[in-house]
């Protein structure tokens, strides 16, 4: 646990959180400032700052929660769809240093728009440069 860490504080009990689902790896709870009704963080239990921090079978709780996390939220707010997003690093606009996934309930003609619309202009990039990026990725992976 990280002491002055927020979600730390929630997973442990020591503030309020509106919990919809817990294991042992992996706490959901409603977003204290909703983008819309049913807005719901999904975090490891463990704290960690970002995605790249999570170990493997963390990460694969944190995932299979959000998995049974997303039908859950639509169906409890009769959401047609949902916006499921990590801002994975303070340049990405993570707020909170506690990795967490957001699941945000959309709605016909909410307003919001797809995540491609949180970018402004676009790179323009060459065949060879695309080529160097996909051998850059792929030799990490
Ligand atoms: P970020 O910008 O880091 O991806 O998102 C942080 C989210 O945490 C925001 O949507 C914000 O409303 C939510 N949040 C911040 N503090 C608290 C809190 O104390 N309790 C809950 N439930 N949510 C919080
Ligand atoms: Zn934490």
């Amino acid at each position: 646990m990280s002491e002055d860490c927020i979600f730390c504080q929630i997973v442990a009990g020591e503030i309020p959180g509106r919990t919809v689902y817990e294991d042992d790896d992996v706490l959901a709870f409603l977003d204290a400032n909703p983008l819309a009704e049913g807005h719901t963080l999904v975090v490891p239990k463990e704290h960690h700052e970002r995605l790249n921090d999570v170990p493997a079978d963390e990460a694969e709780s944190l995932y299979s929660t959000l998995h049974e996390i997303v039908p859950a939220v639509e169906a409890a707010v009769d959401a047609p769809a949902t916006t499921v997003a990590f801002n994975n690093g303070e340049e990405a606009g993570q707020e909170v240093p506690h990795v967490h996934g957001h699941v945000v309930p959309r709605f016909e003609g909410d307003g919001g728009g797809p995540i491609h619309g949180i970018f402004g202009s676009r790179p323009e990039l060459s065949d060879d440069e695309l080529d160097e990026i996909e051998a850059a990725i792929d030799e990490r992976v």
